[in-house]
């Protein structure tokens, strides 16, 4: 089995998840009392949001290239930086590297493209997953799925409660209203699922709140890696 290296703390809530997930997987894979071999690098979210607030993305892509070399050095033998909107600095992550970075989209991609030829398919996220290239653009561009965002004002929400909620740990009935009425209204526009591409939002938005799939990239990202680890 490969050690896992898991950069996390974007936010906490969502690496936790991580965890309970790759673990639950070894588990259920090789049976009896064989549990995960992981690095976990836990950052501090508070100043990296500051950067990401100031879209100081050089900053941000600095250090998480400097933690992502001390996960390696740690002995991680493949990497995941827990968090979809952090991947707008996986080029220099990856930079860091000498083990494989396997990225959220890609893996989230591969999952989509098992289910459907020639996908159409609803995004939520943060503001900087939903509105730029890195993402989007890398799902598009290079899985050929056709992505579908929220109109502006429902962006603005889902984002809101991302950043005022979840990475808090904070679950209103409210808000998981808002966003079964902004995944429905994707389906309503086309899309075969939706793509949970916040890692926190699979805390909110359960499988049976919304009539189409959800990909849950925690889980997805995930179970790449054990994939990978397992071999
Ligand atoms: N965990 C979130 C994500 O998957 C948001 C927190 C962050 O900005 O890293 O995008």
């Amino acid at each position: 089995m490969k050690t896992i290296g898991l950069l996390g703390g974007m936010s906490w809530e969502s690496t936790a998840q991580y965890y309970s997930y790759i673990n639950t997987l070894v588990k259920e894979r090789l049976g009896g009392l064989h549990s995960a071999e992981i690095v976990l690098l836990s950052m501090d979210f508070a100043p990296l949001e500051a950067m990401q607030a100031a879209c100081d993305w050089e900053a941000a892509g600095r250090l998480l290239a400097e933690k992502a070399a001390r996960a390696e050095a740690a002995g991680a033998e493949l990497l995941l930086i827990a968090t979809n909107t952090m991947h707008k600095v996986a080029p220099a992550v990856a930079a860091a590297l000498t083990i494989p970075l396997i990225h959220i989209a890609d893996a989230t991609a591969a999952r989509i493209l098992t289910e459907h030829s020639s996908p159409c398919v609803g995004l939520l996220g943060t503001r900087f997953t939903m509105e730029q290239e890195f993402y989007a653009g890398r799902l598009r561009i290079n899985h050929g799925i056709e992505v579908l965002t929220p109109p502006a004002p429902d962006r603005a929400i889902v984002h809101r409660i991302i950043y005022k909620e979840l990475v808090l740990g904070t679950i209103s009935e409210s808000s998981r209203a808002e966003y079964i009425r902004i995944a429905d209204d994707l389906a309503a526009r086309g899309a075969q699922g939706v793509i949970l591409g916040c890692t926190e939002i699979g805390m909110l938005l359960r499988p049976a709140d919304v009539a189409v799939p959800l990909y849950d990239t925690t889980r997805i990202h995930a179970e790449a890696a054990v994939d990978e680890a397992l071999g």
